[in-house]
């Protein structure tokens, strides 16, 4: 039985049957008898679909996201945006995904010759809480307008959420088969991946999830997916707009109340401006309001479990005894944690090398570029980083020395269903969002004509 939690009020909101392995076959059966019909869809309905699925988002936005604001405790206000931001993501592939796919021609020795992109099939989705519905949404647009359908392997704790999404996609009338939630455990995920009629898998989530099902996708000689952690830096040089650089600071940090793999998390700061940028990053920081996830100006709700609100105390913990300070918050009510700042964070502390995944912002100095980079390129992770310098000229000289998947000048690292999205090192491989994403689970044919 998996079961959905209310984090702010402590209420158990619902509890799901698991599906047993034969519903599961029985809905890849399904998923694998509508691809056949589906691949041939002309990309006129399918953007009709699309379009349609956008528009029931938005209509019905203030319940989906009060699904979410009730499930993981994130506050609605960003609930609604991010129910926004599916709708967008929908209507983006609905009116670019014909152009992306069509087929390159290939000047050669033949008559004709291109590369042209068909569906593979059914895609497995295995993803996070965090972005309960942006996560899917940016697999399933792309996944449906290229001709493959998806099954979901949801975090266990947003089933609901999960739940509604096979219903928004149903609603907006797409045939049954296309996209449909798996009511299962993670240890059930194993035996879909070695399933035959399952084509790829896509996974978003930890490293050791991310492990895990890589490992076995790449037994099975299936392609994989993965967007995992991240520690992404902030690097605030001493020429930059110190006022505006901390206010997006406060922002790539503090939102969803600080559970996002590109969130700032580390943030770094020339010396000479290092103690103005704390006081200001203090200032800016009290002034979030944190409360009742469900009230309209509440920015800091709750952490979506209690043990990762434990967790991430203990990584605390292990940075004072390590030298850090706390000069801001600190202090953990169940599943509360207030905006917290620790400053003299050095580079072997715990929260400069692992992921914090809650509200809590590093501070560590440095004294020249050269530091910085060698700083931003020390974390294991790779997902992002950002440079806030009023000299263009400087930053632009910096950005091939990341060894990050992007890297933002003076805004927050976001994700943009224009722009490629994804990480190096262990924030894993593949890209999601614009043409890059939607080529991801296609087989680029090659023509050769004679
Ligand atoms: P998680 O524990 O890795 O869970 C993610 C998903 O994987 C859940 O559906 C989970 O199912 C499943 N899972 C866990 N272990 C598995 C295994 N051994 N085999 C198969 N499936 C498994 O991560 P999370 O705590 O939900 O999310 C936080 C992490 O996701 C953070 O590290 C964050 O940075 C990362 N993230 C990355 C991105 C990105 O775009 N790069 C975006 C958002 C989040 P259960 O819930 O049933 O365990």
């Amino acid at each position: 039985m998996l079961k959905s939690i209310n984090p702010y009020t402590g209420e158990t909101l619902e509890k799901f049957k698991e599906h047993s392995k034969s519903d599961v076959s029985k809905k890849i059966k399904k998923a694998d008898k509508t691809f056949k019909d589906w691949k041939h869809t002309t990309f006129a309905r399918k953007s009709e679909l699309m379009h349609n699925l956008a528009e029931e988002l938005i209509n019905n936005k203030k319940d989906y996201a009060t699904a979410i604001t009730k499930e993981m405790g994130k506050p609605i206000a960003q609930a609604i945006a991010e129910i926004e931001k599916c709708a967008w993501v929908c209507n983006y592939y609905a009116e670019h995904a014909e152009n992306q796919l069509k087929k390159e021609i290939i000047e050669t020795d033949a008559q004709e010759s291109y590369v042209r992109f068909d569906p593979l099939g059914v895609i497995l989705a295995v993803m996070p809480w965090n972005y309960p519905f942006w996560q899917v949404f940016r697999f399933i647009a792309p996944a449906l307008m290229a001709g493959n359908v998806g099954v979901l392997k949801h975090a266990s704790n947003v089933m609901r959420c999960a739940e509604n999404i096979e219903k928004a996609i149903q609603n907006a009338g797409f045939p049954d088969g296309c996209f449909q939630n798996l009511i299962i455990s993670s240890k059930k995920v194993e035996n879909i991946i070695r399933d035959k009629r399952i084509k790829a898998v896509t996974l978003t989530g930890s490293k050791p999830a991310g492990s895990a099902v890589a490992s076995i996708a790449g037994e099975e000689i299936k392609k994989s997916l993965l967007e995992l952690g991240g520690s992404n830096a902030l690097v605030v040089f001493e020429d930059a707009n110190i006022e505006e650089s901390v206010k997006t600071c406060v922002q790539a940090r503090f939102q969803n109340t600080g559970q996002s793999c590109i969130a700032g998390k580390r943030l770094l700061v020339h010396e000479s401006i290092y103690n103005e940028v704390v006081e200001a990053l203090i200032t800016e920081t009290r002034e979030l309001k944190s409360g009742d996830p469900l009230e309209e100006d509440t920015f800091i709700g709750v952490m979506a479990r209690e043990d990762l609100a434990k967790d991430l105390e203990d990584q605390l913990n292990r940075a004072i005894q390590g030298g850090a300070k706390v000069v801001l918050g600190g202090k953990r009510n169940k599943t509360y944690f207030e905006p917290t700042i620790v400053i003299n964070v050095s580079k072997k502390s715990p929260i400069f090398l692992e992921e914090t995944f809650g509200p809590l912002i590093s501070v560590t100095s440095f004294k020249t570029d050269m530091e910085a980079i060698d700083l931003v390129n020390k974390s294991d992770f790779g997902l992002g980083v950002s440079v806030f310098t009023e000299d263009f000229e400087r930053a632009k000289a910096l950005i091939s020395q990341f060894d990050d998947g992007a890297v933002f000048i003076n805004s927050m690292v976001k994700s943009d269903p224009r722009l490629p999205f994804g990480g190096t090192k262990d924030s894993g491989y593949g890209r999601e969002l614009s043409s890059d994403g939607i080529k991801e689970f296609l087989n680029r044919k090659t023509v050769y004509i004679n």
